[in-house]
């Protein structure tokens, strides 16, 4: 019954999180965000390898130009 109350709590704690972190765009999703591995539901990457990798690709896509 509390469930989407959970929910909002949860996503509102990783968006505080993320935009602590620098990362205002990400929500977990119980996946890495760079390889796609299940991950416990709190996290957004497997392992500081991954989150660099992302943030490099992030970086490149950002000097290619953003649509829009
Ligand atoms: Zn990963």
């Amino acid at each position: 019954m509390s469930d989407h109350i959970d929910k909002i709590i949860f996503a509102e704690v990783a968006r505080v999180l993320a935009a602590v972190c620098g990362r205002p765009s990400l929500v977990t999703h119980g996946c890495c965000h760079y390889c796609d591995e299940p991950l416990a539901p709190a996290l957004l990457f497997c392992d500081a390898d991954c989150r660099d990798d992302y943030d490099k690709e992030q970086a490149a896509k950002a000097r290619a130009g953003r649509p829009g």
